[in-house]
């Protein structure tokens, strides 16, 4: 049996540890996104009892199954692919959608959230190592989808989200990760309301707390390995 209470005390630990000794926002907390997909509403609601305030789903019909069953309100994210043709309902289900790639998800989203009379917050998803099989926004192209997002009314561009590449050896990730707390920090400047760097998985959580993240997407390291 997967302990999700003594699991989630050591992750939060070792999140802790790892933020206190960085170098870089050091003044800044991280905050514990608990990835719960492929994993029953049961896991999703021990995670919360334990004091989860932050629940990550990859699934728009998956989580509002599993959403709706929940005892307490927590923030909601987004973290995998989104399909324009379920904006309406990514936009009804969650606080924040790190997946915004292209103009025309951000149009979709944007209308969906239009139509419903919010505001949504958003990440632009990133694809700083050129993957051809992940999604996310090439940089030469990230400038232009800002400014795209930019000039819709129902969407807010809060931060960025990367998925680094799943290196055996997970040092390889961190210039990936450094270049992405570069852009960041630049964009930053520029603006307000402008604050979430989302990186960090199982494998590579650390060195992306050391290199600035400050939402780290955590499934695996809490609730066991998924069977797909
Ligand atoms: C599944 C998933 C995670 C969590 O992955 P683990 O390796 O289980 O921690 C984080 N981010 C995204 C985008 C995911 O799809």
């Amino acid at each position: 049996m997967v302990s999700v209470v003594e699991n989630l005390q050591f992750v939060m630990n070792e999140i802790e540890i790892v933020r206190s000794k960085r170098q870089v926002a050091k003044n800044e907390p991280v905050t514990l996104i608990a990835v719960t997909k492929n994993h029953g509403v049961e896991m999703m609601q021990q995670a919360i009892d334990a004091g989860v305030e932050n629940i990550g789903e990859n699934r728009i019909q998956e989580a509002a199954e599993k959403f709706k069953s929940l005892n307490r309100e927590v923030t909601r994210h987004l973290i995998g692919h989104l399909q324009t043709n379920k904006a309406k309902q990514a936009v009804r289900l969650f606080d924040l959608i790190h997946s915004v790639d292209s103009e025309n998800l951000a149009a979709a989203v944007d209308k969906a959230a239009f139509s419903i009379g919010k505001i949504q917050d958003v990440l632009v998803q990133v694809n700083l190592a050129k993957e051809e099989t992940k999604s996310g926004v090439y940089e030469e192209n990230l400038q232009s989808l800002i400014a795209v997002i930019d000039n819709l009314k129902n969407i807010r561009l809060r931060g960025f989200m990367l998925i680094a590449p799943n290196y055996s050896d997970v040092e390889n990730c961190r210039p990936l990760f450094r270049r992405m707390y570069e852009i960041f920090g630049e964009v930053r400047k520029a603006r307000q309301n402008f604050d979430f760097l989302s990186m960090g998985m199982t494998h590579d959580y650390k060195v992306a707390i050391e290199e600035g993240a400050n939402l780290v997407r955590i499934g695996t390291a809490i609730f066991g390995e998924r069977n797909y």
